[in-house]
């Protein structure tokens, strides 16, 4: 494949940064620029290990200006667009949805008008404009229902999810009006290094190492699908690689857990963790292991999110057939290894915890 010149939106955050890091990695001779406005979820430290990298270039900028994403087009001769920023938090999108309409609506109507305008009218060329979006676009299932195919009626029940939703669909009709060269991905729940601590797996993670109490909504029975970032990122590859123009993909993890179960687990791995290395106890003097204690005493079933879906899965067949590609990560694997990344990494979490990581 030749050098490709890609604008990666919504790179400091969690998918997009482990992205970048992945791209710049494996393909060292195309131009990555990244776009981001640096919201709360936007971490510039996320990226120090690429910055050094002459076909590296952060840009701090907000997707809904068009003269300026225009601009980056053309002046980057960009050829491949991977969009990820997003307003992505659900509790936020019920508290103040205005945002989510703002950068997931009109910051990707924005982007796919820019992208027509350089791409189709001033400069006709092959390119691609790659969209990640989310399974809850789809809505919940009930605990036996198949798990949900590109062919699913879109069901949104958010306001997280019905931005995301209108953002698809944007996307399709650039293609079919214009005839912009666009991709679409759904994914579920992911989680991995550098995601911020407000989602579940993290915030559980940071708390436990802080002594907190560990809120799980209502009776903790909710399913998720979970996919780690990284079978994300290659998923995503592989689209860019191989996938048909027009086409969505769903990308799965293949782990179906309850939230409960999830968070079960994270207090077995902590006490685990702790058990075989006497150092942490020194590290995290408040968690609850390092006296002893055992750490699923310190859940709390809290009032439930309003409008909560019951159950995601995702039927990952379509990517398996036509693209060859399976998430392989077994979730307890991954689930022990992001543990891992957040003991090692504490500077990085602290500074969001303590916000000194918007200085
Ligand atoms: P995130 O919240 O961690 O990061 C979002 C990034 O976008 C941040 O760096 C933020 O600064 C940036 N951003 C927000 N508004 C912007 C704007 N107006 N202009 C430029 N940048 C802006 O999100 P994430 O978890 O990395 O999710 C990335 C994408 O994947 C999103 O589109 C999300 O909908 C989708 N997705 C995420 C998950 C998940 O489990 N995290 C699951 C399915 C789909």
């Amino acid at each position: 494949m030749s050098a490709r010149r890609l604008l990666v939106t919504g790179g400091a955050g969690f998918i997009g940064a482990n992205f970048v890091h992945r791209w710049c990695a494996r393909n060292p001779g195309d131009r990555v620029v990244v776009v981001d406005a640096l919201t709360y979820a936007g971490n510039r430290a996320t990226l120090r290990s690429v910055d050094d990298k002459p076909s590296f270039r952060f840009i701090h900028g907000d997707i809904t200006q068009l003269t300026m994403m225009q601009k980056i087009l053309r002046e980057e001769a960009i050829d491949t667009v991977v969009h990820f920023a997003a307003e992505s938090h659900v509790d936020r999108s019920i508290a103040g949805p205005g945002e989510f309409v703002r950068t997931n609506l009109v910051g990707t109507w924005t982007l796919l008008e820019a992208a027509r305008c350089e791409w189709i009218e001033a400069r006709p060329r092959p390119h691609r404009f790659h969209h990640v979006s989310t399974d809850e676009v789809y809505g919940s299932l009930g605990k036996d229902d198949a798990a949900f195919s590109e062919a699913n009626r879109y069901d949104p029940n958010s306001p997280y999810a019905a931005s995301k939703a209108g953002s698809d669909h944007l996307v399709r009709a650039y293609l079919h009006t214009y005839g912009l060269q666009v991709t679409t991905s759904n994914c579920s729940n992911n989680y991995g290094p550098y995601q911020f601590p407000e989602k579940l797996i993290p915030l559980m993670i940071v708390n436990l190492l802080a002594g907190k109490e560990l809120p799980v909504y209502g009776d903790g029975l909710n399913v998720r699908d979970w996919l780690h970032v990284e079978d994300h990122c290659a998923g995503i590859e592989r689209i860019l690689e191989h996938g048909l123009v027009g086409e969505t993909y769903n990308v799965g993890g293949g782990n179906e857990w309850r939230n409960i179960d999830v968070v079960r687990e994270l207090c077995r791995l902590v006490n685990e963790e702790f058990a075989e290395n006497s150092g942490l106890a020194h590290q995290f003097r408040d968690c609850v292991a390092s006296n002893g204690g055992s750490c699923a005493d310190q859940i709390r079933f809290v009032r439930d999110r309003p409008g909560h879906d019951r159950r995601y899965a995702i039927d990952g067949s379509k990517l398996q057939r036509e693209l060859a590609f399976t998430a392989s990560t077994p979730f307890e694997i991954g689930l022990r290894a992001t543990l891992r990344w957040y003991l090692d990494n504490e500077d990085w979490w602290r500074a969001i915890l303590d916000g000194s990581y918007r200085e």
